[in-house]
């Protein structure tokens, strides 16, 4: 087998604001594997905060052997790759992303298949509107017509105007994603129930991940919606820790190490009675359509990398009544725009 790779720069349509300063693109790595003259496509991507760069996703994958690779031995590639360090879960899920692409179009199969999953509807998916002025915000939700569902990001003081202000020009349901914002959990569950009157059906990562677990219960006891985990939650082995905390989980093949394990996650939080979402970083539609595969188990598709970008690598994916469509061909679905 062999193995390429290049880093490539996405440029966000707006910039990205957080507390740490604002952003105009994300770093990738893209990545393809080729057998017999069939390629396999995948996507590391490296938002700063999550510690992965250019070069250490680089380094990882200059490492690995792929002339030792059987692609009848998935499982076991991907495990001897996981053990070669305790981190770097970008880099790895790009293999596996581009390994599943590969395998699967070797099959004539969908990815889905190789899960055992049969359904090609997925939940709809929503879309970011990041904030800005009112003006900018107006022009943001007409930009979204496509979509059924919208996601706010929240976790300033004045969060209250700013989804009061969106419920006065949509009426689309809100998901909230407060990225660790809010830091006292009386005056976070009071914003809770306000939101909770206004059509916002859960609400992600409300506290620091620093947060006690006792902290994390109460919130989740008195909380009138949904409370996921996103920061809080990477790997597989970190579900058994926060069953009890959260009422759902957002898996994310950057932070799972791919969809192997992302799909394990599915069948743990079945288990464990946790709720799913499935979301992505800043994406191409190279590891969106990948994660898309394994969209149909998710409670909640937050899967709007592709569409937040303005030089996608990959044709777009394609919406129908804002749902991500999975067509039958084979491989993850990711088709190299021109
Ligand atoms: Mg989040």
């Amino acid at each position: 087998m062999i193995l390429r790779f290049a880093p490539y720069q996405l440029q966000l349509k707006y910039p990205f604001r957080l507390a740490t300063g604002t952003r105009t693109s994300t770093p990738t790595v893209q990545v393809q594997v080729e057998l017999n003259g069939i390629i396999g496509y995948g996507e590391a991507s490296m938002p700063p905060y999550l510690g992965e760069t250019t070069e250490s996703v680089s380094a990882f994958l200059s490492k690995l052997k792929p002339e030792n690779w059987r692609i009848e031995n998935l499982t076991a590639i991907l495990q001897e790759i996981d053990s070669l360090s305790e981190k770097d879960n970008a880099a790895k899920a790009a293999i596996d992303i581009a390994l599943h692409d590969l395998k699967a179009k070797m099959l004539g199969i969908p990815t889905r298949e190789l899960f055992g999953i049969t359904a090609s509807q997925t939940p709809p998916t929503a879309l970011t509107i990041g904030m800005g002025s009112e003006a900018e915000l107006r022009k943001k939700v007409k930009e979204a017509e496509d979509f059924q569902l919208l996601k706010i990001k929240l976790g300033e003081p004045d969060d209250k105007d700013k989804i009061d202000f969106l419920r006065s020009i949509t009426d689309k349901p809100f998901l909230v994603d407060a990225n660790q914002g809010w830091t006292d959990v009386e005056v976070a569950l009071k914003l809770i129930d306000h939101l909770s009157s206004m059509n916002v059906l859960m609400v992600e990562q409300p506290m620091s991940t620093s947060t006690p677990a006792e902290t994390w219960i109460t919130l989740k006891h008195k909380s009138a919606l949904p409370i996921f985990a996103d920061e809080s939650v990477k790997r597989l082995s970190d579900l058994e820790n926060v069953s009890e905390l959260f009422h759902g989980i957002n898996i994310k093949l950057m932070k799972s190490t791919g969809l192997a394990e992302a799909n394990a996650m599915f069948d743990r939080c079945q288990q464990l009675g946790l709720q799913t979402m499935i979301g992505c970083m800043t994406e191409s539609s190279c590891a969106n359509m990948a994660a898309a595969q394994l969209a149909s188990r998710a409670n909640f598709v937050d899967l709007d990398g592709p569409f937040l970008i303005n030089n996608n690598p990959f044709e777009a994916p394609r919406l129908s009544r804002g749902c991500i469509q999975l067509d039958a061909i084979a491989g993850n679905g990711a088709i190299p725009s021109e």
